[in-house]
């Protein structure tokens, strides 16, 4: 997308800034929230069980730069993965098949080994703070 529509965008989301605690100072501001996808809401889901304070991840503008940035980063990292898991598991199959195992037991294997190594990245994960507002409606 071209810098000038994302700058319009910031413009527009401004009325829209939420408090909550910065992700890259961790102090509590105003800022953009960061978008629900599964990572937040299992998080949020955990932390309500544990009965821990709600924890609402925001970021400020001063540090937005930097959070696409690194948004960018674990975003890069997962696609790496994902093709890894992938070659993987064509890798093992393809060996299972030349090693004359048994078929079914090594698709297994194959599958929950692709299936681990695209998780990997999620350890290192950084959420996404955008203004796509339509899947970030709080209940
Ligand atoms: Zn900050």
């Amino acid at each position: 997308m071209p810098v000038e529509k994302r700058r319009g965008m910031v413009c527009m989301a401004s009325e829209k800034l939420e408090s909550g605690i910065c992700i890259a100072c961790g102090r509590e501001v105003k800022g953009i929230p960061a978008r629900q996808d599964f990572v937040i809401r299992a998080a949020r889901k955990m932390r309500a069980i544990l009965r821990m304070a709600p924890h609402h991840t925001v970021v400020e503008n001063a540090h937005f730069e930097e959070a696409k940035a690194r948004r960018a980063n674990f975003e890069k990292s997962l696609m790496n993965y994902r093709l890894g898991a992938v070659l993987f598991f064509l890798f093992f199959i393809a060996g299972g098949i030349f090693f004359g195992g048994d078929a079914v037991s090594s698709l297994f294997a194959a599958a929950a080994g692709a299936i681990f190594i695209a998780l990997l990245p999620y350890l290192r994960y950084y959420p996404k703070f955008d203004w796509d507002f339509s899947s970030n409606q709080r209940r």
